[in-house]
């Protein structure tokens, strides 16, 4: 009997959770062209473009940037490998899930890590963090700038000025802030920053860019064991995508194709209008959740542009309202976890996700499926945030 599948047709979602992001009919299309082989002219010459479109968007001027074949733990996995040996001191600042899971790959790489907790949502003052790095004293330290399981943007600037006078070297998750806020690399002070592909960027998952200061650079020049990770190796991964163009892994050629693309549409926007579109909708998306009698789990001036987390009103049961949305409305947003656990939404506006018209759509799917679970918002969440575009388009 001959074997039979349906056609490939995946339901249409709008994706406006914490990644991936709606995609562009542009990057779709980059993907569907032919591939070449991954050490053709033609491949290197994508590949170029990619790290100069990429220090764009970090803020940098870091000769060595590049993309990681795999997702952003991908990129995560990198710079723990490269920058912590066994027994390295590495100081982790705590405020979320994604710093759990860097100090799980610290520690499996056998280092000893030392952690400074916040509860989630909030974020370290200049002065706590200084304080840690000096008390530890530590040759790595990692916090994330964009906490994706909370929506709080945590500051770099005092963390990276203290682990540099102890002689640290500063890893950044930069994973939902790229492409969607300023990373600002080297106004930061940030050695090695990473992120994806598939949030900020709005392309699919499986690439991990990364980008290494010419501090980072000598650190992992001096290191004298050898990685004990072979595929993220940066000393082989930077003969490869480098000058020497030595075959190391076969890249992801239509990754690199749809990357391109999604930063080419990044650069043709521009940065500062892409960041302005962002945080617009972020405060208008706001401005509806707080007419709705919501209020927000971050506090006003740490909140993340790209991940918007509203705390669940008292009494609602935070996943039956995501199942009437995905089922009603073909929205997805996702829930909170960890201590977060029905406490909030998580709900991204990033990329080309990050539209006037998403707002507007999932303001009204979430009001209409709060109705059906017994919350009656005191005022409509969409004519705030229309009334927030008006005001602003006035201004
Ligand atoms: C999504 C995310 C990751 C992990 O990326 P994957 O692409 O899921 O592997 C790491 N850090 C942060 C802050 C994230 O939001």
């Amino acid at each position: 009997m001959p074997v039979r599948y349906a056609p490939l047709n995946p339901p249409k979602r709008l994706l406006l959770g914490p990644g991936p992001s709606p995609v562009e009919p542009r990057v779709y299309e980059a993907l569907s062209k032919p591939i070449v082989g991954h050490l053709d002219q033609y491949f290197f010459e994508i590949v170029s473009e990619v790290h100069e479109l990429l220090r764009l968007v970090f803020g940098t001027q870091n000769p060595f940037t590049m993309a990681i074949s795999g997702t952003g733990s991908a990129g995560m996995e990198t710079a723990i490998t490269n920058f912590v040996e066994p027994g390295t001191r590495v100081a982790v600042f705590a405020n979320g899930y994604f710093c759990d899971r860097i100090t799980d790959m610290a520690r499996r790489q056998g280092a000893e890590v030392v952690r400074l907790e916040k509860p989630w949502g909030e974020v370290f003052a200049p002065e706590e963090a200084r304080e840690f790095i000096y008390q530890v004293q530590p040759q790595v330290v990692a916090y994330v700038q964009a906490e994706t399981s909370t929506g709080a943007y945590q500051d770099g600037q005092a963390i990276c000025q203290a682990a540099h006078e102890v002689g640290a070297v500063v890893i950044a998750d930069c994973v939902t802030s790229l492409g969607a806020m300023p990373v600002e690399v080297d106004r930061t002070g940030i050695d090695v920053a990473y992120s994806c592909t598939q949030k900020g960027l709005s392309c699919p998952p499986g690439l991990a860019p990364i980008t290494l200061s010419e501090r980072a650079l000598e650190r992992l020049q001096a290191r004298k064991s050898v990685n004990r990770s072979w595929y993220f190796d940066l000393k082989l991964l930077a003969e490869y995508f480098g000058s020497a163009r030595r075959y190391h892994h076969t890249a992801p050629v239509s990754m690199f194709y749809a990357l391109r693309e999604a930063l080419v549409a990044i650069a043709e926007e521009g940065l500062e209008n892409r960041f302005r579109r962002h945080q617009l909708n972020h405060r208008a998306f706001v401005a509806g959740i707080e007419a709705m009698g919501m209020r927000m789990l971050v506090a006003e001036p740490h909140r993340l542009w790209s991940l918007n987390t509203p705390c669940v009103p008292e009494g609602v049961d935070d996943a039956r309202v995501r199942q009437r949305m995905l089922a009603e409305d073909g929205i997805e947003i996702f829930g909170g976890f960890g201590p977060l656990a029905g406490k909030v939404f998580r709900i991204g506006l990033m990329g080309a996700g990050s539209t006037q018209e998403n707002v507007f759509a999932v303001l009204a799917s979430l009001e209409r499926a709060l109705r059906a679970e017994g919350y009656h918002p005191p005022a409509s969440g969409v004519e705030a945030a229309r009334a927030f575009y008006e005001q602003y388009a006035l201004a």
